[in-house]
């Protein structure tokens, strides 16, 4: 099995093909490698829409998980619970910091996302997903190279040093257009800020639209010179 630790840089075995730009054969090796030891850390963002589209066809019963910061949009929440129904198959967890807010508040000062947004992320992202992924050997992620320049070159099997396991992103040849045109062509269900001028969609203090056509994420920690929450 392919590992953290018995990482070697694979020669790209998978088919771009022209409808799903190799997204399946992807997901079609990566459950049969990993069974039961991966896991999908999903946003909920229309990437995320179309992975878990995708990821059901594969893998009915796979696991997926939210890092739930407690201070995402309600209509995020939403659109979860529209997931769910859509896919009853699937199990969906809300994995949550060790803090509650009142004890971040407590141990880090108030609004730390306006004081120090590093350390939040840390506290209320990257140790969940640390902790969800002890559990495995791989996760999935929905990033495309055209989302931003530090992700141009992410590829579909990555070592990810960061959490020490494997990081598969089926999505990496999906433009936006083609993201749009799934999920219309399926009639998926979808978070309704994404028509609000939200094309990045994450925690409530630290989204806002995107000011920048040309860049998905320009709306995301607006004014505070970060571009990524540390996952990636
Ligand atoms: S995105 Fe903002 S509120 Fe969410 S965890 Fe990071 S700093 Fe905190």
């Amino acid at each position: 099995m392919l590992t953290y630790q018995t990482w070697t840089q694979p020669t790209c075995p998978f088919e771009v093909d022209e409808t799903y730009k190799g997204a399946l054969n992807v997901l079609e090796w990566a459950y049969e490698h990993y069974g039961e030891d991966i896991l999908y850390a999903c946003s909920f963002g229309i990437e995320g829409i179309v992975l878990i589209d995708l990821i059901s066809k594969v893998k009915p019963s796979a696991k997926i998980i939210f890092l739930d910061t407690d201070v995402h949009f309600k209509e995020t929440y939403e659109t979860i619970e529209s997931v769910r129904k859509s896919y009853p198959d699937l199990t969906i967890i809300l994995k949550k910091a060790a803090l509650t807010l009142e004890e971040q508040a407590e141990a880090h000062g108030d609004k730390l996302w306006e004081n120090n947004p590093n350390q939040c992320c840390d506290i209320r992202k990257l140790r969940p997903l640390k902790e969800a992924l002890a559990e495995g050997h791989a996760w999935i992620s929905g990033l495309r190279r055209e989302q931003s320049e530090t992700r141009r070159n992410v590829n579909f099997i990555n070592r990810d040093e960061k959490f020490e396991s494997i990081k598969i992103c089926p999505l990496i040849h999906w433009s936006w257009k083609e993201i749009w045109r799934y999920v219309h062509k399926h009639q998926l269900p979808y978070n309704p800020l994404h028509d609000e001028g939200y094309p990045s969609i994450g925690c409530v203090h630290c989204t806002a639209p995107a000011f920048d056509r040309n860049d998905f994420r320009s709306g995301r920690w607006k004014g505070k010179g970060k571009t990524e929450c540390g996952l990636h």
